[in-house]
């Protein structure tokens, strides 16, 4: 799973949410993206979860070099789900495949209605839109309905979660369908194998 978003919409909090509501259901890890510090992947490795944090230095995003070098140093044959969060930016990670079957992308309410517009590029690839703090929607002056309405006008297909990671609300509706899709992803590699 590759997750993206501007810096500070919540991809670590979210992160660590979904880790504790998911923890023991089946095997996962992280590789952190930034450009400098470790600190992402103490959050995760606090929780008990292996993590692996590439810094990138200069460059705004993550590419399949690099997702490829840490492995060699992160082995993960034996998990169930690998988590990439990507680096903080709505722009070029779009651009980079990173060899995900699962594209997430996560916007907070405080952000504005018009990020899915102005970032097109970002929201059309999505398999699963995030809208994330939704505790704050009423003091940031959000209108719900207009943001999950440019996100479809962008991206038809995305499936659409509205959440708060801080305070857990809706947060089982989106780690139950992660849970179904890592499942089906299992039944399907399987199958093909
Ligand atoms: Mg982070
Ligand atoms: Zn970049």
């Amino acid at each position: 799973m590759n997750l993206m978003s501007a810096p500070g919409a919540g991809k670590t909090t979210l992160l660590e949410a979904t880790i504790k509501a998911l923890q023991g259901k089946f095997r996962l890890a992280v590789i952190e993206g930034d450009l400098q510090t470790d600190l992402d992947a103490q959050r995760i490795q606090a929780l008990g979860v292996r993590a692996y944090q590439i810094t990138t230095g200069t460059t705004c995003h993550l590419d399949a070099r690099m997702v490829a070098r840490a492995l060699d140093a992160f082995p993960v044959n034996d998990l169930d789900l690998l988590v990439i969060e990507n680096v903080g930016n709505l722009i070029c990670p779009a651009s980079f495949d990173l060899g995900e079957s699962l594209r997430v992308v996560v916007c907070s309410v405080a952000e504005g209605p018009e990020k899915p517009k102005k970032y097109p590029v970002m929201f059309n690839k999505a398999n699963v839109v995030l809208i994330n703090k939704i505790d704050l929607a009423e003091a940031s002056g959000m209108d719900l309905k207009e943001l999950t309405a440019n996100v479809r006008e962008v991206n038809p297909n995305a499936t659409i979660f509205a959440l708060s990671a801080r305070t857990g609300e809706g947060m089982p509706v989106w780690t139950d369908w992660l849970q179904r899709a890592v499942a089906v992803h299992a039944s399907v590699a399987m199958v093909s194998v």
